[in-house]
């Protein structure tokens, strides 16, 4: 079933009596060639370059919940490359590529919108360093731009510029970054890989992972032993608990991350605004709700929800920076949880067991990176080789300490970064 205007028009003409499902409900099987564990932005993309680059289809997409519950349906859908260390700013800036391909690539609207993302500077060391991003986005080969007040008065009205905290002083503008719908990404994902022959079985958790001799056997679930020559841990918040399944110990915290909605209001924020300094972002929806977040709730858990006193901080710095938002309905509030690193950078290798692969520690940040991780942990896991954007995210960088990727300069707080 492929989408296009036409088709769209000639349904609603006629009833819409002939969609189908975006993807079969599969039984599980014995056996497979790869089970990836977890059906969230990552699995899904993984299954799907796996079975579209590399033609491995004998694939199991294993779901506890239903496809998109996790993060990938509950973030704030901002899509960006504008990193600054080497290891990262590569992978972005190939994860941003990947998107600006994808809705043809899926034939699914994704709604990926370029409308530019802002990040707000406060002072000159603040310039300075924002000017040293800027230089490290371009060498790689990305798109910004240093914006004067006098430009972020013409493009964004409605800030408080001479607030006495954190009076404004320019801001770094990445215009290819922008917001994709969340969901649908998981759904573009979980089509393109089912039709491919990939299984998508949800309700299905994975309680165990079967070793024998320092070698992947397969993986219990609540639907029955399923046998596997490779197995990906992809589960975000809950790496550190199906990692100890294989006798494993990340480096992964889980922290609460919250996000909230207004009531849909006419286009009045054309751009995705960071306010790094208050820990708040901001953009608006198609539907028109303002969307925006703030920092981690402080302390480590999993559930997904979080609690009031960082409500009242993101609804604090929100009206420091934009007092108009005061006027402005709150609809929705929701946690997720976020699979924190000491050095804020991810993930993808594979582990001391042959046969299992691990991709995690996306902290807040793996939304963007969904293309962009599914492409190299596939190019992994069908190869045994790292793909070179993803090289430099070695689990052993914790260990040994070389080649960390402190990206916020905060140390080894989990929490802070
Ligand atoms: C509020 C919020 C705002 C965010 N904003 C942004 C943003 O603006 N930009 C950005 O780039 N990133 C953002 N993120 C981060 C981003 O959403 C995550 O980093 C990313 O979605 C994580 O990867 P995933 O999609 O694979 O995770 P998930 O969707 O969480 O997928 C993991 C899946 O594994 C499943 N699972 C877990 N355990 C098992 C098991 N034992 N058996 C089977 N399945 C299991 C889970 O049910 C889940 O569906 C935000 C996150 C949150 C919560």
């Amino acid at each position: 079933m492929r989408f296009s205007g036409l088709r769209v028009l000639k349904e609603g003409l006629t009833g819409n009596k002939v969609w189908q499902s975006h993807w079969r409900d599969a039984t599980p099987k014995d056996a497979y060639d790869v089970v990836i564990i977890g059906g969230g932005g990552h699995g899904l993309s993984t299954a799907y370059y796996l079975a579209k680059e590399h033609g491995i289809t004998n694939v199991a997409v294993l779901e506890k919940g239903y496809l998109g519950g996790g993060n990938v349906g509950r973030n704030t859908t901002i899509v960006r490359a504008n990193y600054f260390l080497p290891g990262n700013s590569e992978f972005y800036s190939h994860s941003l590529k990947l998107w600006e391909g994808l809705e043809e690539d899926l034939n699914y609207n994704v709604m990926h919108s370029q409308r530019g993302q802002i990040a707000l500077f406060h002072s000159d060391a603040q310039r300075d360093a924002a000017i040293r991003r800027g230089n490290a986005i371009r060498n790689q080969g990305d798109d910004v731009e240093l914006l004067s007040v006098a430009d972020l008065k013409r493009m964004l009205p409605y800030l408080d510029y001479d607030q006495a905290r954190f009076p404004i002083y320019g801001g770094l503008l990445q215009r290819r970054a922008g917001t994709a719908r969340h969901d649908a990404v998981a759904w573009g994902y979980a089509r393109g890989a089912s039709d491919r022959g990939v299984d998508l079985i949800q309700n299905c958790e994975v309680t165990g992972i079967d070793i024998e001799g320092g070698v992947v056997k397969g993986v219990q679930t609540t639907r029955g032993a399923i046998k596997a020559k490779k197995v990906a841990i992809i589960v975000a918040g809950r790496s550190s608990q199906v990692a100890q399944m294989a006798g494993m110990r990340l480096p992964i915290e889980s922290h609460v991350l919250q996000a909230f909605v207004t009531e849909g209001l006419k286009p009045c924020i054309d751009h995705v605004v960071s306010f790094g300094m208050g820990h708040f972002y901001i953009s608006q929806s198609d539907k028109g709700g303002l969307v925006f977040g703030g920092d981690l709730d402080f302390y480590a858990s999993y559930a997904a929800r979080g609690n009031l006193p960082m409500v009242e901080h993101v609804m604090e710095a929100g009206m420091t920076l934009m007092p108009a938002i005061g006027k402005a309905k709150v609809l929705r509030s929701w946690g997720g949880i976020m699979d924190m690193t000491p050095d804020g950078s991810p993930i993808i290798d594979k582990t001391g067991v042959e046969g299992l692969y691990l991709d995690a520690g996306w902290c807040y940040g793996g939304f963007k990176a969904v293309p962009g991780s599914g492409f190299s942990m596939a190019h992994l896991v069908a190869t045994d080789r790292h793909h070179d954007p993803a090289a430099r995210f070695r689990l052993d960088r914790f260990r040994t300490g070389r080649g960390l990727m402190d990206e916020e300069g905060t140390g080894m707080q989990h929490n802070l970064h």
